[in-house]
């Protein structure tokens, strides 16, 4: 915008940039060296045309993802297996084919099967709108066992009766497009350059770069309350009294937030819908050092897939085996709802104590470094915008149309893209609707 003359000014509802990139002031160690926890976004695909842009452009260093996962173990029915006992245990109440599918990967490989999708944007192809159902009526009509049903949701991995399985679909077909782009393979057939990368020093090096190119510093703590719409410009009161004119707005504000705002004139209908309804999806986690790596002592596989409250755990392997490792509980969705109902302190002890229930060697050797939940944040309000079944249908495409003098871009507004890729496509489409007009 700024390239093409046009004066723009960012205001931040918070006291920082970043929004959901967000490394925090807590680090950990890792076979890179002392890295900062991400709470946000931290992975950098190789498809990511716009962010790599970026990254060249501000001369940022990156470097290459170290967080591989150590084998899973299941705690379902309240008993433990481990993978390789998975296949024949009577715990694994699924049928035929199913049987062979890791629970951790259980619900992915099915989205896959039974993805019609070919194309980036079919999910708003009207010939895929009976893909607009729930997750929980796509496996059913497909025959998927009701024990496989349940997989598919277990340790809060989907909300099978709140996301549209046309949302989900999409996904799978963005991740297929993601192995293109891997480049050259080795003997052994794995890439040569080594995907994802991070940042050095941590994913908000981009964001606080990019604030450092405006021609205007970031204007932080001015939280929007009101946008009120004029023939001749817009004008946008924050929190604390402020107003500010301008020819033209973009809102980036998650719909989950902008909720919250007064829009005058009220949006049309299904624009107006989404903004009340859109559903987002919940991410609680909590970043662990583990002083000895108990899952020696049970055998059962570092990683864990838990039907009960402690949701998933990854052990994040150390590259030696022995001494301290990093671990993460992952919560989402329903089972990250119930978790983060609780306090920070209560929710990370329970996590604790719940390990400790489920694998009675982990006492004493699990210390959270950090707990985040993104749901409780007052200007995220979830961790990503779901879609519930019918939604896309009722206003997918309707809620990015410029309302007035008012344009839509971030995440939620995505047509092709995921992560942090999708908040710079939709910004880029923004700012080439505004520059048409202005
Ligand atoms: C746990 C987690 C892991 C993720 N991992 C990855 C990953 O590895 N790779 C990847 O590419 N993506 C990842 N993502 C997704 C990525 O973080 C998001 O897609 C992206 O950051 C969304 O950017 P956005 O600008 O749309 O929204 P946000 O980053 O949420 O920005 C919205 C901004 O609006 C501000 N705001 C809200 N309300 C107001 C108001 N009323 N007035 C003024 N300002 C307001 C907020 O403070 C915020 O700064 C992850 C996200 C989460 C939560």
């Amino acid at each position: 915008m700024s390239d093409a003359g046009l004066s723009t000014l960012v205001l931040e509802g918070s006291s920082r940039v970043g929004g959901r990139v967000w490394s925090a002031e807590e680090k950990w160690e890792t076979n890179a060296g002392v890295v900062p926890i991400e709470l946000g976004a931290s992975q950098v695909g190789p498809s990511y045309a716009r962010v790599r842009d970026a990254i060249d452009r501000l001369q940022l260093p990156t470097i290459n993802e170290d967080r591989k996962l150590l084998p899973f173990s299941y705690h379902i029915g309240g008993q433990h297996v481990s993978a390789s006992e998975w296949p024949d245990s009577p715990l694994n109440q699924t049928v035929g084919e199913e049987r062979e599918i890791l629970p951790e990967r259980f619900s992915s490989n099915l989205l896959s099967r039974l993805n019609p999708l070919t194309e980036l944007d079919d999910w708003f192809n009207p010939k895929f709108s009976s893909f607009d159902i729930s997750l929980y009526d796509l496996f059913k009509r497909n025959g998927v066992s009701d024990a496989g049903i349940r997989l598919a949701s277990a340790a809060g991995v989907n909300d099978l009766h709140g996301v549209s399985a046309l949302r989900m679909l999409q996904e799978v077909t963005r991740g297929a497009l993601e192995a293109e782009f891997l480049g050259p393979l080795d003997k052994d057939g794995k890439p040569i350059e080594h995907w994802p990368k991070n940042l050095v020093g941590g994913t908000i090096a981009l964001p606080t770069a990019m604030a450092e190119q405006l021609d205007q510093e970031v204007r932080v703590n001015q939280q929007v309350t009101t946008i009120e719409l004029e023939d001749d410009g817009v004008e946008v009161r924050t929190l604390d009294g402020n107003r500010y004119r301008a020819r033209f707005v973009i809102s980036s504000v998650p719909f989950s937030v902008l909720k919250y705002v007064h829009i005058w004139p009220r949006p049309p209908e299904a624009q107006f819908n989404a903004i009340r309804n859109l559903r987002y999806s919940e991410t609680t986690r909590a970043f662990c050092r583990i002083k000895e790596p108990f899952w020696q002592e049970d055998g059962k596989g570092g990683s864990l897939v838990a039907d009960g409250g402690a949701g998933i755990f990854w052990a994040i392997d150390n590259g030696s085996g022995e001494g301290e490792h990093r671990g993460m509980f992952v919560l989402t969705n329903l089972v990250g709802s119930r978790v983060s109902a609780r306090s920070p302190d209560a929710a990370a002890q329970y996590l604790i104590d719940e390990m400790e229930r489920i694998r009675p060697a982990s006492r004493g050797q699990i210390e959270i470094l950090k707990y985040h939940t993104w749901e409780r944040q007052p200007l995220q309000r979830g961790c990503s915008p779901m879609f519930a079944p019918g939604q896309i249908t009722a206003f997918a495409n309707e809620m990015i149309v410029p309302h007035g003098r008012l344009h839509f871009a971030g995440e939620h507004t995505r047509r092709l893209d995921y992560g942090m890729e999708s908040a710079m496509e939709s910004g880029e489409r923004a700012a080439f609707e505004v520059l048409d007009r202005a």
